[in-house]
Order: structure tokens, then C-alpha cells, then sequence
């Protein structure tokens, strides 16, 4: 445990990071902390159905560190399940992917993709083919965990 943690990348963050129980008063109710490192393991693999070293690598993590998280996470979503806890998704070793910003030169519109997305052609909004790239946008948490040089995801 004395090697120094990696940097988990995690590409975005849960819509909602509180779930909780209907019929139990908050008082009596007990939390399981589910890291939003644990909460992007879930979503590569469960949700997206990516095979453990596609997930892991796009954690910039080993298999076999992928394999621990997913595990523990795994387990305390079956411990809220099981025993009708809250799950609060939160804290973790973890920087979010960063982004691209491009604007729509005709309807103002801008939006943001992840790195390895490749260039979009039309806008979303106006499907005008006039759209360039805005300035570019870290996202939230970027360099608070490892400081090390952005990788850039390549296909
Ligand atoms: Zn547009």
C-alpha cells in the first residue's frame, strides 16, 4: 500500500450521486460511500459492457487495479441493495477526462466532447457545417490528483 496511487481517469460524472431508500427516515438510515472512481468502473463495464482491459485502460489504470475497483464496487452496490442503505456517490482518486469546446459560427450554439471523440462536422443544434473549435476547457478536478502530462485518448 505504499506505492503512490495513480491517477484514475473518469470521463464524466454521475447525473445523480444520491440514492436512497424510500421508507426508511433519514435518521436510521446507513450510507455506502461509493467513489466516483468505483462509480466509473460500473459504467465502463457494466453499462457500456466493455471488456475489463478496454475499460481499464481508459481509467489509465492496470487490469488488475481495474479488477479491485470494480469488485468493490460491486460490493457495495449489493450492500445498499441488499441492505436498504443510502448510496452516495463521492470523493475517490480520480481527474475527469478533459474536453474540447466548439461553437456554431451560426446559431451560437457550443458544446463540449471528450478527447477521442474525433471532430464533429455539423452542429447539434442547427446542423450548420460552420462550427470551429472554442477555447479549449479542463474539466472539473483536472490535475488535483496526479499533476501528471494530459493524456490524450487516441482510438
Ligand atoms: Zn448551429
Amino acid at each position: 500500500m505504499a506505492r503512490p496511487r495513480q491517477c484514475r481517469r473518469v470521463g464524466s460524472m454521475p447525473e445523480s450521486n444520491y440514492f436512497k431508500p424510500r421508507d426508511i427516515p433519514l435518521s436510521m438510515l446507513e450510507e455506502v460511500i461509493l467513489k466516483v472512481d468505483e462509480f466509473e468502473a460500473i459504467r465502463l463495464a457494466d453499462l457500456e459492457g466493455l471488456y475489463q482491459e478496454q475499460a481499464a485502460e481508459k481509467m489509465s489504470v492496470s487490469r488488475q487495479t481495474f479488477g479491485r475497483i470494480i469488485e468493490s464496487a460491486h460490493k457495495k452496490v449489493a450492500e445498499a441493495l441488499a441492505k436498504g442503505k443510502a448510496l452516495k456517490i463521492e470523493g475517490g482518486e480520480f481527474a475527469l477526462a478533459s474536453t474540447r469546446k466548439f461553437r456554431c459560427d451560426d446559431c451560437r450554439h457550443s458544446w463540449d466532447l471528450p478527447y477521442g471523440t474525433g471532430r464533429p462536422v455539423n452542429c447539434p443544434s442547427c446542423e450548420s457545417g460552420n462550427i470551429q473549435r472554442a477555447e479549449r476547457r479542463l474539466g472539473r478536478g483536472q490535475g488535483r490528483c496526479c499533476g501528471g502530462p494530459q493524456q490524450k485518448s487516441s482510438p
